[in-house]
């Protein structure tokens, strides 16, 4: 049989401009970033300052308009990036949140000034963002939040918990999602933009969570008691607009989860692939067992498969076409692909699979939230469902 080898595939958004930044950034995540990940995974959080280096590099806010301090390009630009920093094993800084998230409500619904107070803080890392939606008795349901802002002369005062908050340890500014009208479920909920600090009067940060993956990111508590805000920093035309602008933001953020999936699958074949050829058992590479072949083969399949898939959803995405129920569908069904590649492969590792030494290991442990946050997969499957 002739062994030719399987043509290279490439996505078809992808073009020269995405290959330079992706080497960029490859280099900025391997020469910076990676030499700190064991300190970041001990403290729990990567260095502030950090954010500030990978501004200066140009890799935060790539989507946002030039004026702003931003990349000036588009979701592309981000997808790359997001992708070169899991193929490079680094967790520590939460991108996906930073420029995947925040700065696009700041763009969506943020007035002029809103936009211009703050994005080009984000985008050079002076600033770093978070987004509070999940409180402690519940996350799934989002309409049932009870943290409340209530109107007091030209501010809010707010009161009430965030939990599992990504960056919530160096967040310096936060969308928290309230409740303004508590009488109502969606239409009582709006969006303030929080400027933190640990000496803001009625802000604490609770403890940073300890967690089975993802360690060296943030993942913490914020409390408020009375904490004034602005009314100036509501984001939209009034109150009442957090819920739809929410539904309206949440397949990017999906979208950006599945850009992780998928190239940490394609990470986890290509870890594989090198260690069983280079392994033996039995007098020869583990590679040359028939099962691993196999298992490798629909690994391939599925990764394969899955890039397809989130190429599709990025295409749509820029031409400003992703659905709710394709996004939740990607979400869903690139992050079970995820783990069940990742666990097969680090199978293929035997037990220096299981050690922290080995990069499988930590792609495995990391894999495993991504089926929760974001709405769960079950979530995920309700909004598919409602969309048949
Ligand atoms: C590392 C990490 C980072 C996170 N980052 C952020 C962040 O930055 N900002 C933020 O706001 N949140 C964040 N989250 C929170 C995350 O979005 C929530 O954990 C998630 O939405 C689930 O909410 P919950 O944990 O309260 O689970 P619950 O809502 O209590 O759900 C428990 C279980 O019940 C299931 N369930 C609930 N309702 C239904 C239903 N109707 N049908 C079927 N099954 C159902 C769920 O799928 C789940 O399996 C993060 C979480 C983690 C772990």
């Amino acid at each position: 049989m002739a062994q030719a080898k399987a043509p290279v595939y490439r996505s078809p958004w992808r073009q020269q401009e995405h290959d330079d930044l992706a080497d960029l950034a490859r280099t900025f995540f391997v020469k910076e970033v990676l030499p700190e990940a064991d300190r970041f995974t001990a403290q729990g959080h990567p260095d502030h300052e950090m954010y500030q280096r990978a501004g200066k590099h140009g890799l935060l806010g790539l989507s946002v308009p030039a004026e702003y301090g931003g990349g000036g390009g588009t979701f592309a630009h981000e997808a790359v990036v997001f992708e070169e920093q899991v193929r490079a094993g680094d967790a520590s800084l939460g991108l996906g949140v930073h420029s995947g998230i925040i700065m696009g409500y700041l763009v969506a619904y943020g007035t002029q000034e809103q936009k211009q107070r703050w994005l080009p803080g984000l985008c050079s890392g002076e600033l770093v963002g978070a987004i509070g939606m999940t409180e402690p008795a519940g996350g799934s349901d989002l309409q049932a939040i009870t943290t409340r802002a209530v109107r007091d002369g030209d501010d809010y005062l707010v009161s009430g918990s965030k939990t599992f908050i990504t960056n919530g340890f160096l967040a310096d500014l936060l969308i928290l999602a309230v409740k303004t009208d508590p009488t109502q479920k969606a239409a009582g909920m709006s969006l303030l933009v929080c400027e933190l600090g640990d000496d803001v009067p009625g802000f604490s940060r609770g403890r940073v969570l300890h967690k089975i993956g993802l360690q060296a990111n943030d993942t913490a508590e914020l409390f408020f008691d009375q904490m004034r805000v602005p009314a100036a920093n509501l984001l939209g035309p009034g109150e009442g607009q957090g819920f739809i602008q929410m539904m309206q933001q949440l397949p990017q953020e999906r979208l950006v989860i599945s850009v992780s999936a998928v190239a940490a699958m394609e990470r986890a074949l290509e870890l594989t692939i090198a260690y069983t050829k280079e392994r033996t058992a039995f007098g020869k590479p583990v590679f040359d067992q028939q099962n691993t072949r196999f298992v490798l083969a629909e690994c391939a399949a599925h990764t394969r498969a899955a890039r397809t898939f989130v190429d599709d959803c990025i295409a749509r995405h820029l031409a400003g076409e992703l659905d709710v129920a394709t996004a939740a569908m990607a979400k869903f069904w690139l992050t079970d692909r995820q783990c069940e590649v990742v666990d097969k492969c680090l199978q293929l590792f035997g037990g220096y699979g299981y050690t922290t030494e080995y990069p499988i290991a930590r792609l495995y442990a990391d894999a495993r939230v991504q089926k929760i946050y974001a709405g769960t997969n079950e979530i995920m499957k309700e909004l598919v469902a409602r969309s048949l």
